[in-house]
């Protein structure tokens, strides 16, 4: 469990939790899993969190589409904040609680990932029915996703 003191304060976390929004998703297990997976990936603006806490892997999708009441860091409609935002704190949020992250912005990045950390069945699987030959017809790039971790200017998805 994360100690106190080394919690990631919200003051110094770009407040992730207002600028995107996350949905945890079963760990993929079928064909439709993964190829669900891949169409998230798709989307513009879009990521997929893997966080893991000893050997339990928690599986997100992440909207990267900010809160329209994030007005200069800050919440405001903070009293009239939905039930979710106030069941949510820094002791608790995803930030604090997994022990480390993997992030997968992109269709080429899910198949790098599935290249090294399996299933190795459903990677050969996923290249021969999903990935086009040669390739995607572009690179989708991850920028806008980065974006909101770090703070440089969005650019086109
Ligand atoms: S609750 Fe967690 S994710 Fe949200 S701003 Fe605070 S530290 Fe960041
Ligand atoms: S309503 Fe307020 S606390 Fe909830 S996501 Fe929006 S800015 Fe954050």
């Amino acid at each position: 469990m994360t100690k106190k003191k080394d919690l990631v304060h919200c003051f110094d976390c770009n407040q992730i939790c207002c600028r995107t929004t996350v949905v945890e998703v079963e760990a993929p297990k079928s064909t439709r899993d993964y190829s669900d997976l891949l169409f998230y990936l798709y989307h513009c603006d879009t990521e997929l969190v893997i966080a893991k806490n000893g050997k339990k892997k928690e599986w997100y999708v992440e909207f990267m589409s900010p809160c329209k009441f994030l007005v200069e860091g800050r919440c405001a409609i903070y009293e009239h904040r939905p039930l979710v935002c106030r069941e949510y704190d820094m002791d608790s949020c995803e930030r604090n609680r997994a022990k480390s992250f993997t992030y997968i912005r992109s269709p080429e990045e899910f198949f790098d990932y599935l290249e090294k950390k399996g299933p190795g069945k459903m990677y050969r699987k996923l290249r021969k029915t999903h990935l086009p030959p040669g390739g995607y017809p572009f690179r989708g790039p991850s920028t806008a996703a980065n974006a909101v971790r770090t703070r440089v200017n969005r650019s086109e998805c």
